[in-house]
């Protein structure tokens, strides 16, 4: 392997997808996890994500989600695994909230295959739901859900098949742009690349103080419910699904590998934590956050819980991706593609990711993920 060294410093989804992209293009590249990889102190463990194709967040993703569609296929064919689950995804809420209206919005704007139903009719195909007459439901047939810990650990077994170092239990404690490299310092080692990509995750604000970034670490929780009879939950038989109600907005999946229902509800109890400090204890209150919907709408996923865990969400406040250049450094690269859905996309953010640190460009449009847009709000400080 020859050419400029790229450092990847946190190697959750998006750092690994990166390391994958830039070893297959010949890059020598090495990751830098301050944890073991797969760990559950950040944001990208457990066992599932959803996949879907229009986001009812954000209306302009339709592209970039087609060509993340295209290179989990291709991940699945490299690696001689399935890991992307089609199920199908029901979008569930009032006909005129804003669950359904948002994506209706993001499928209308790209053409994207789907099938509006009523209340009626989705509980007809999925009678496990029990909706009100005003609610409706969007079916995007190519949602589903993500073998997550599996897709990573493949991701990360190609990069380094492909060339790529990984250096695990070692933090990374500075990040020093000089005009023609970058200087890295571990709690171990000193480390001179000629780029670096810095996908740290919920870490990311301490990890570069410079850029002020105005970004929110939330705790999640997900938890695991038994029914009595989990036959009508299998993956063949039950999508899928978000849910919005008075309660909020909840998600959840089939019945996966003997663990019960996974559901959760999106942005939890809105609590902003410390990455290194959140209290990782599930408590009443959290059950209580997940359970609430679940006596009206889906009584039968409502059995006992079997587990549950915390998780971090790192929010901008447009509640989309950060991916740019350091202002003044174009070999140095920011990637906060969180916001609670950005698994999903990474391997096409690696995909871009790599083309910004080696080519200091990229075909994608990622227009609306500079960090320009947070000038007004950090007074110039960006700049
Ligand atoms: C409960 C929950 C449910 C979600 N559901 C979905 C979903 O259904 N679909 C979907 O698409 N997305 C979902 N998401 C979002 C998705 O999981 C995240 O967008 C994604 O995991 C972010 O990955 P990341 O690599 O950017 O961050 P992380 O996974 O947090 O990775 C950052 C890594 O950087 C490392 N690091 C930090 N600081 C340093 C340092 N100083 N030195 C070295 N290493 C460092 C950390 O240890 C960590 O491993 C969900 C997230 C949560 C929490």
């Amino acid at each position: 392997m020859s050419g400029p060294q790229i450092a990847v410093i946190g190697l959750g989804a998006t750092g690994s997808a990166a390391l994958f992209h830039l070893a297959r293009r010949g890059v020598h590249a090495v990751g830098i996890e301050r944890f073991e990889l797969g760990h559950d102190r950040g944001s990208s463990h457990g066992q599932t994500r959803i996949i879907r194709l229009a986001h009812f967040e954000n209306a302009s993703y339709g592209p970039m989600m087609r060509r993340a569609y295209a290179l989990w296929r291709e991940l699945e064919a490299i690696a001689g695994a399935k890991l992307i689950f089609t199920t199908g995804i029901a979008e569930i809420g009032p006909a005129h909230g804003t669950l359904v209206r948002g994506i209706i919005a993001g499928i209308s704007r790209h053409g994207l295959p789907h099938e509006i139903l009523d209340a009626q009719s989705l509980m007809r195909r999925y009678p496990s739901f029990k909706l009100p007459q005003d609610f409706a439901a969007v079916i995007q047939p190519d949602g589903g859900y993500i073998a997550a810990a599996a897709a990573l650990e493949a991701t990360l077994c190609i990069a380094a098949a492909a060339g790529a170092v990984i250096r695990t239990r070692e933090k990374v404690v500075a990040v020093e742009p000089r005009p023609n490299g970058v200087h890295i310092r571990t709690d171990r080692a000193e480390i001179e690349a000629d780029g670096a990509i810095v996908a740290a995750g919920p870490w990311m604000r301490d990890l570069l103080p410079e850029l002020r970034l105005p970004l929110r670490v939330t705790r999640q929780v997900a938890a695991w419910f038994q029914p009595d009879d989990t036959a009508p939950f299998s993956a063949d038989r039950f999508p899928v699904f978000i849910l919005e109600s008075e309660h909020g907005l909840h998600y959840g999946f089939p019945a996966y590998a003997q663990m019960g229902i996974k559901i959760a509800k999106h942005h939890h109890r809105q609590e902003i934590v410390d990455p290194d400090t959140h209290d990782r204890t599930i408590s009443v209150a959290d059950e209580a956050a997940i359970r609430a919907p679940l006596a009206e709408y889906l009584p039968d996923a409502n059995g006992r819980l079997v587990s549950a865990q915390t998780c971090l969400y790192t929010m901008t406040p447009d509640e989309t991706f950060i991916i740019d250049c350091m202002p003044r450094f174009p070999h140095v690269i920011v990637a906060s593609p969180c916001c609670g859905h950005g698994f999903k996309f990474s391997p096409v953010v690696g995909e871009i990711l790599a083309d910004l640190v080696t080519r200091g460009t990229t075909d994608h449009d990622i227009r609306q993920f500079r960090l320009q847009r947070f000038a007004d709000e950090a007074k110039g400080q960006i700049a």
